[in-house]
């Protein structure tokens, strides 16, 4: 039989070098869950699947013209392709952007307090953002020929499918070139696609009191996503091929959506699923990073089981206690009042910014021997999960 490394290096070679970025309804992300699908049915699991549909985004190219420089540029997520030519309008407020009249032959330069933070899409359904709504609001209503955001951020300012307007972000240094007045010229590739998808999951008892153990599979567009996030399903993978989870009332759950815009595969499972049987939740996202220990977060959980916890923590070498993050699928349980716990890397917010979603994320990123180290601790921690909260015991569980 397969070792556990080998099964790790199997599973993480098809999924990031074979298929690549596979965000949800693409063809490359269901090349990702029928590689999922036929390796927990080799392994003797019964899987569900569950359908949804989506819009995904196949990258293109783009570049800006200003006076006689030309830059290449890269279009933000599903922006509609353009060749446009207008004048410069550079707007660093919202109070200044609501007070401009509608010019389609101009090109917003979206700065400063604009373009402080990405832009919540319209369809992204666990967070909504007042100031992003009137912003967005502003720009349906404005109809420029297209945008420029000048931003820093790792992420892009806009990435909005019901924002049909085509749009690129740039670095300040590029964008403390553009005045108002200036004129421009972007030019930019892609499209968006319709597209399906499902979520996999597989019961390992028939114990309806269950314990989700949950990963997401599925990328943005332009990342293979070693890290974030074929690292936690490998992991996943292997350790249901080599029934190490055997015995413990789990539902193993691979979400297809945690990436992407409007949380598909999150709110189809929402939908379909009674949480009120499952006890808790153990999600795994960015794990692996090359020398970085591994952290765990306790979100709704009772505080006799948060001591507990850290006492697991502090029994287990290479492990660290991280403070309660939201931006991964547990969030989505704790929010119902279900104890969850977060799996990731010791310092991931520190290394998000250079490589989460970039084409970075590669194997090169990764050390097989912290997610052996993973593979090797989590059953002990979802045995004591089941022990604790096998009776229902729940902290202020919203019904
Ligand atoms: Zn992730």
């Amino acid at each position: 039989m397969a070792s556990l490394g080998e099964r790790l290096r199997h599973h993480l070679a098809v999924l990031v070098e074979d298929i690549g970025a596979r965000p949800p309804g693409s063809p490359a992300n269901r090349r990702a869950t029928d590689h999922v699908q036929a390796s927990l049915a080799a392994a003797g699991r019964s899987v569900t699947t569950l359908p949804f549909t989506t819009r995904w985004w196949e990258p293109g190219t783009g570049c800006l013209e200003v006076g006689q420089a030309r830059v290449a540029v890269a279009p933000n997520p599903y922006s509609p392709p353009v060749q446009a030519r207008g004048r410069a309008r550079r707007v660093g407020r919202l109070a200044e952007l609501e007070e401009l009249a509608p010019r389609t032959d101009t090109i917003l330069v979206l700065a400063d307090e604009l373009a402080r933070e990405p832009v919540l899409p319209a369809a992204f359904p666990f967070l909504s953002s007042p100031d992003h709504e009137r912003l967005r609001g502003a720009l349906q209503r404005l109809r420029p020929a297209a945008i420029v955001a000048v931003s820093d951020h790792w992420e892009p300012i806009l990435e909005d499918p019901d924002l049909a307007i085509p749009s690129t972000t740039v670095p300040t240094h590029v964008g403390a070139t553009l005045a108002t007045g200036d004129d421009l010229c972007l030019v930019l590739s892609g499209r968006v696609h319709a597209g399906a998808g499902v979520n996999l999951s597989t019961r390992l008892t028939d114990d309806d009191r269950r314990l989700v153990l949950c990963a997401h599979l599925d990328t943005k567009a332009t990342t293979p996503g070693a890290f974030d996030n074929a690292a936690a399903v490998a992991t996943l993978l292997a350790l249901a091929e080599l029934d190490h989870l055997d015995g413990l009332p789990l539902e193993l759950v691979l979400f297809n959506g945690e990436d992407h815009f409007d949380g598909c595969g999150e709110t189809a499972w929402l939908a379909a699923t009674d949480l009120a049987p499952i006890v808790g939740a153990v999600n795994i996202d960015g794990v692996g990073l090359r020398g970085q220990g591994l952290s765990l977060a306790a979100l709704a959980c009772p505080p006799p089981l948060q001591d507990e916890l850290q006492a697991w923590v502090d029994a287990h070498s290479g492990w660290v206690t991280a403070e309660p993050w939201i931006d991964s699928d547990h969030a989505i349980l704790a929010m119902r009042g279900i104890p969850a716990v977060a799996i990731t890397s010791a310092d991931v917010h520190a290394l998000l910014a250079g490589l989460a979603h970039t084409p970075d994320d590669t194997l090169a990123v990764l050390d097989l021997a912290v997610l052996e180290r993973l593979a090797t601790d989590l059953p002990g921690l979802l045995g004591l999960l089941t022990d604790r909260l096998g009776n229902g015991q729940r902290s202020n569980r919203a019904r």
